[in-house]
This record gives C-alpha cells, structure tokens and sequence, in this order.
C-alpha cells in the first residue's frame, strides 16, 4: 500500500474511533476488542446487517447488555475471523495516535489563549476606559475559565482514553495469541505456520539462505482413533506434539497443520541437515512404546509417522514448497510409513 493509501486509511480509522469511543462510553458499553471491533463496523458503515440490527437496537432503547454486545460480535463480525482480530490490532494504533492528536489540541488550546493574552496587553497600552476595561478583564476571565474547563475536559477524556487504549492492548495480544496457537497441542497453529513460512520465504529472498519444510503425518491415525477412542487419539496428538517440539532446534518452527498433520520449518537448513532432522524425529516418535489406563496395562503399541520433506528452491513460494513436501509425504505412505522422502 503506498503511504499516502495508508495515511487516508489512518485518517479515517481515527474519524471512526473519534465517533464510536464517545458513542460507546455513552452507552456504557466496555471497550473491548470485541465491542470495539462491532463499534468501528458500524461507523465505517462496510456492514450492512450490522447497521440494521444495531439501528434497531438504537430506536428501540435495547440496552447494551453483555449479551447483547457478544451477540453482536458472534453473529456479525466473528465469522470473519481471524482477519477482524488484526483489523482491530491496527485500531489500537489508531487510538494511539488519538490519544496523541489530543495531546496536541490540548497545546493548541493553551496556544490560543495566549493569543487573547497577548492582544488584552496591547489594548491597554490604549489607555482603555473602565468600561472597556471591564469588558477586556471579564472576556481574559471567560477565556480562563472556558480553558480550565476544557483543560479538565480534555484530561478526563485523555485519562479514560489512555485506560481503554491500555485494556485494548493487553487484551489484544491474548487474542491473537489465542488465535495462532492450537488449543489441543498449545503447538502454532496453521495460520501461524503460514505467517512464518512467509517470513522465511522474505528472509532467503534478502539473504540467500535456503529453509526446509518437513510435513509430519502420523500413520493409520483413524483406525487407532477407531481402537482407542478419540480422547485416546488426542493424547497421542499431544504426544507427537510434545516430542516434535523437544527435538528440534530453539528457532525451529513446529506448528500442528491440522487433523494428525504437522509442519516443521527448519531455517537456515539445507535438504541433508534437514534429512537427519526429519529421521530423527521419525526414529523418536516411533521408538517409545505408549501406555493408558490406571496401571499403565494397557499398551498402544507404537506411533509412526511418515515425513516429506522439500528444501526451499528459487522462485519457490508457500504453495509450491508445501505442494513438494505433500507430494513427498505421499510417497512415503505408498512406500509402507513410517519413513522420511524428500
Ligand atoms: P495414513 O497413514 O494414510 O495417514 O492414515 P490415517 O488413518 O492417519 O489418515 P486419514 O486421513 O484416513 O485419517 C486421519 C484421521 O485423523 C481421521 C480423524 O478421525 C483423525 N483426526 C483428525 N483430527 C483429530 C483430532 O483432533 N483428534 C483425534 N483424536 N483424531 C483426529
Ligand atoms: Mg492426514
Ligand atoms: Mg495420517
């Protein structure tokens, strides 16, 4: 986006901020990240349902209750989620530069005020008349009171401002950490994989590092569901999960992509390290004997997984380096599991 795009984007971000803050403080509705989220749709005017339902919420003095604003969120905004969630991180920067922007009409303020001083002193170099002395005194008085007033104003406003910017913040990052991580595996999760990919893509375009990606399937995972139970199959999930994580490198990348399917993205890692990487996470996983139930009695018999891998080429991007390691893993269940091709 070129910058002035993006400063016209800003502006207007922060038009809406201006009308949606005090329109929500009037309501007693919290600013939240998720009220605020419904709060700003509905002053950009982009969604039309929304605009409906709240008009009528509006015309007919419904209270916005915490029912009321969830269901707001939930129906009109949370399904296109998780693009709304940095749609709203962008917001809080946006309210950032408010709180800044009043700062300043607060300086201009003041500024103005010496102006009338200014002028109140040349008048009466005039030799003023009482009367028109008066008059000059009680207009400096008003000015000082109307800026005392707006003074106190402006620092309620700054004051609660800066304490819904701070809410919006924290609360803000425990949701879009929530929204990258994977609930059952707490590993990333595939939005957060293709976020990092990206990355690594950018990164060895700039430096001429090459990145490898293994793509981990665990084998015959829906008969052993079908044995075991799902909760059983759940546990294995973490299993994998925790050993993939504690076999890789500090800056390695391991996210579950979904179902029983992992990704791990080795940077800085050419096809042969990578190679040894992916055996040995196959030869790990696989050597431990899993155990459930009260005594441990019952066994599991071994997990595999198969691995393909594919090492980042010129002129690669996401789509084309995860379709190799697709391809590869696919090879390797037709060649029987539990083996790594690449
Ligand atoms: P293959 O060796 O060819 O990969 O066989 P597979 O059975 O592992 O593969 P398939 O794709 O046929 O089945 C994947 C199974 O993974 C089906 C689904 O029930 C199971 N699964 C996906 N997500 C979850 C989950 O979150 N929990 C549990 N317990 N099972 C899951
Ligand atoms: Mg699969
Ligand atoms: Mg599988």
């Amino acid at each position: 986006m070129s910058s002035t795009a993006e400063n016209k984007e800003l502006d207007s971000a922060a038009q809406i901020l201006r009308l949606a803050v005090p329109q929500m403080s009037a309501l007693d509705i919290p600013v939240t990240p998720e009220n605020y989220t419904v709060w700003y749709e509905y002053f950009a005017g982009t969604n039309l349902d929304l605009n409906r339902a709240i008009d009528g919420f509006l015309a007919n003095s419904v209270s916005f209750t915490k029912e009321v604003n969830t269901s707001l969120y939930k129906n009109f905004i949370q399904e296109q989620s998780p693009e709304v969630i940095e749609n709203v991180q962008i917001e809080t920067q946006i309210l950032i530069n408010s709180l800044l922007s009043k700062i300043s009409q607060l300086s201009q303020g003041t500024a103005a005020f010496s102006g009338s001083l200014a002028e109140f002193g040349l008048r009466l170099q005039t030799n003023p008349d009482i009367n028109t002395l008066n008059e000059l005194v009680d207009g400096v008085v008003d000015e000082m009171q109307m800026l005392l007033i707006n003074n106190r104003e402006m620092e309620q406003s700054l004051c609660t401002m800066g304490q819904e910017v701070q809410n919006l913040k924290s609360e803000m990052e425990n949701l879009s950490l929530a929204a990258m991580t994977d609930q059952l595996t707490s590993l990333h999760n595939r939005r957060a994989y293709e976020l990092s990919i990206q990355d690594q893509i950018y990164l060895s375009q700039d430096h001429q590092t090459r990145c490898s990606l293994l793509l981990i399937d665990i084998d015959n995972f829906k008969a052993f569901n079908d044995t075991y139970g799902h909760l059983t199959g759940d546990k294995v999930l973490a299993y994998v999960a925790l050993a993939l994580k504690q076999c890789v490198r500090g800056d390695d990348f391991v996210a579950r992509y979904g179902g029983e399917e992992f990704v791990v993205v080795l940077p800085n890692t050419h096809f042969h390290d990578a190679l040894q990487v992916a055996e040995n996470l196959r030869e790990r996983i696989s050597e431990r004997r899993l155990t459930i139930g009260k005594d441990k009695k019952l066994s599991l018999g071994a997990i595999t997984v198969s691995i393909g891998l594919a090492s980042l080429q010129q002129g690669d991007d996401a789509e084309t380096l995860f379709g190799r390691a697709d391809k590869a893993l696919y090879q390797a269940k037709a060649e029987g599991r539990n083996c790594v091709r690449g």
